[in-house]
């Protein structure tokens, strides 16, 4: 009987068992990519890729911020099966990024491994909830795996970025959130404009996302830095998303004059939303996070009941014994 072997390469991991082998979230010549998602940090050289399975939606993401699609792809839909050289391969939902993406992958000897990606299990306003599958094998993120990362519930943490901007544009100050611009800014958009408060994108990158995501059913309406009318907002008072603090300071200062642009800057109060801002690195900020919490991690493992984890990302060790305590047979990849 074949020994699955899993080891980290470049910006995801390459699994080997029997005939088959599978890149992880990274590209390697001689293998197919199953690519959960189009964050920097998971797409290393797919240009060496034989072929890349992914979601539309991680297709388009990846394009709308600057990056090349590989020539040979396979779009799948979430719950569809693709039989690759007698491997059975599912596409599930991560509850990540619009598109975000967890794999089974069923070989011919009966064998289930899940292979998360990023994952949340908790719904956000724009992507719904990660659930776990069975498997024998559990290939996990470990991103916030310490019981130092407790996130409190989404919605009062919803509550208290709203309030923050209330407050603000209360006081005559345009506040500022700084997030990934490809699905926390959404979500944070989202949000505030539900809750009747204008939104405007600081910078470009946030916008291609965006047009992404209507595309695909959210329709975010934000306004561009670079609208005619975003100095009327500003002095009437709105929030900016921004996933770059510095491209928008910029685009403010090409849009008005020296005085008025340091008058508009000075009025903007930052705020993060990330999962950081929790504990040792706490800043101000929200934990509003596209990944699963602690607990989150630890009842996802328990539900897909495999036989033995792998945990990989920052954390992987600890988690990994934290799992071992909890009754798991894990291992960190390191
Ligand atoms: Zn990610």
């Amino acid at each position: 009987m074949s020994t699955l072997s899993l080891k980290k390469h470049g910006t995801g991991i390459v699994l080997e068992y029997g005939k088959v082998k599978l890149a992880l979230d990274t590209g390697v010549q001689g293998a197919t990519t199953l690519l959960s998602h189009s964050h920097a940090d998971h797409i290393g050289r797919l240009d060496r890729a034989d072929q890349v399975i992914g979601t539309k939606g991680t297709f388009d993401t990846h394009s709308a911020r600057g990056g090349k699609l590989p020539a040979n792809r396979i779009v799948v839909e979430y719950q569809q099966m693709t039989v690759l050289n007698g491997v059975n391969i599912t596409a599930i939902n991560a509850g990540h990024v619009l598109g975000s993406t967890m794999f089974l992958i069923e070989f011919e000897n009966g064998l289930r491994a899940l292979f998360t990606g990023d994952f949340n299990v908790v719904d956000s306003i724009v992507h719904e909830r990660a659930r776990p599958v069975k498997a024998d094998v559990l290939i996990t993120e470990a991103t916030y795996g310490s019981p130092s990362w407790i996130f409190p519930s989404r919605v009062e943490t919803h509550e208290n970025i709203v309030k923050a901007a209330a407050n603000s544009l209360a006081e005559g100050v345009n506040p500022l959130f700084n997030a990934y611009s490809l699905g926390k800014a959404q979500e944070a958009i989202a949000l505030l404009q539900r809750r009747g408060i204008s939104v405007v994108s600081g910078n470009h990158s946030i916008d291609e996302v965006c047009k992404v995501y209507s595309h695909h059913g959210f329709d975010l309406k934000q306004v561009p830095i670079t609208s005619k009318d975003v100095g009327d907002l500003i002095v009437r008072g709105c929030a900016i998303v921004t996933s770059s603090p510095r491209h928008t300071e910029q685009h403010i200062r090409r849009m008005f004059g020296k005085m008025e642009s340091r008058a508009i800057i000075d009025r903007m109060r930052p705020y993060s939303l990330s999962g950081w801002t929790l504990g040792k690195f706490k800043q101000r900020g929200f934990p509003l996070s596209a990944h699963s919490d602690y607990l989150g991690l630890l009842e996802f493992a328990k539900g897909v009941d495999p036989k033995v984890v792998y945990c990989f990302t920052e954390n992987a060790r600890e988690f990994s014994g934290h799992l071992a305590e909890a009754g798991l047979n894990a291992v960190p990849l390191e």
